[in-house]
């Protein structure tokens, strides 16, 4: 199975294919196990837990008092090892395991629905009349707009790096400059964009430039601050090509900054991440960096 850097539900937009679970499979599934003291996680494992008290199963709502934890699903397997490490003594049921189908379960199936309402409540919030006629189909592009710029959820920097070839001898540094990126800062959700530059040096495999645009892509799509955006594109790097050394650097500008606060209309950012060689020897890391500097 395939591992998601992210476990935010959006993770199951893109899958292809989506089923619609009803309630008596949830029943089925709920109503097997075993008898303990549970505790739903939250949120889909809390209506687990509800179904499940109604059928005569002990629940507790706190989690300390818990002899097990339910959940509808183990998506990455990271809520569970949270739990796990808090509370080491309980066990831990879902009633599905990610596949290869996007599950919806009966209490997500208003998803599309809720969405435009929230955008609709937005739109209250700051003063506007939702329902006049340039703002009635506003909630709907709003939210599939979402799709876009948060589609980096759904994939995975493997499945992107996977269809790489052999280096063939080839062992100095590659450096793939300019490649535009946009992405949503997760302190005020405003967009930032500019320019990632990025190196690498070649143990034995090496990875088409469409690739490594489709890598920021993967991390640059999803709620963001730029530091760890740099961060994660140089250790996806790392660890799926597995190269001497990887080296990124990115140049923004941030909407929150330039639009509003201080108005730094022309500021812009610099963030860089450096590993292997270009961490420890300093002669590929002035030769990537001369080569990003460059201005032909
Ligand atoms: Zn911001």
């Amino acid at each position: 199975m395939e591992t998601v850097t992210s476990t935010a539900q959006i993770d199951r937009c893109v899958v292809s294919s989506k089923r619609l679970l009803t309630w008596s499979e949830i029943w089925a599934r709920a109503f097997e196990l075993p008898d303990h003291v549970y505790y739903g996680i939250p949120r889909g494992g809390a209506i687990v837990a509800g179904l499940m008290e109604t059928h005569g199963y002990r629940t507790t709502d706190r989690p300390e008092c818990a002899e097990a934890f339910v959940d509808d699903i183990i998506d990455s397997g990271a809520t569970k090892a949270k739990w796990l490490q808090q509370f080491p003594r309980a066990k831990f049921f879902a009633l599905y395991e990610r596949g290869d189908s996007w599950l919806v379960f009966p209490w997500e199936q208003s998803y599309e629905a809720d969405a435009h309402d929230v955008v609709r409540r937005t739109l209250q919030l700051i003063g506007e009349d939702a329902a006049r006629e340039g703002l009635r189909e506003t909630p709907a592009r709003v939210v599939r707009s979402w799709k876009e710029l948060f589609s980096g959820y759904g994939q995975s920097p493997a499945n992107v790096l996977k269809a790489d070839f052999e280096a063939d001898g080839y062992d100095e540094l590659i450096v793939c400059r300019d490649v535009q990126f946009y992405s949503t800062c997760e302190h005020h959700m405003q967009p930032f964009f500019g320019r990632a530059h990025i190196g690498y040096i070649p143990e034995k495999r090496v990875v088409g430039l469409s690739k490594l645009a489709r890598l920021v892509e993967v991390f640059a799509r999803r709620l963001q601050i730029q530091e760890r955006l740099t961060e994660e594109i140089a250790s996806a790097l790392d660890q799926y090509l597995k190269p001497k050394g990887a080296a990124v650097v990115l140049e923004a500008q941030h909407f929150c900054m330039v639009c509003r606060g201080v108005q730094k209309q022309t500021s812009s950012m610099v963030t860089s991440s450096l590993k292997g060689c270009f961490r420890t020897s300093p002669d590929p890391r002035s030769e990537f960096f001369n080569l990003v500097n460059r201005r032909v």
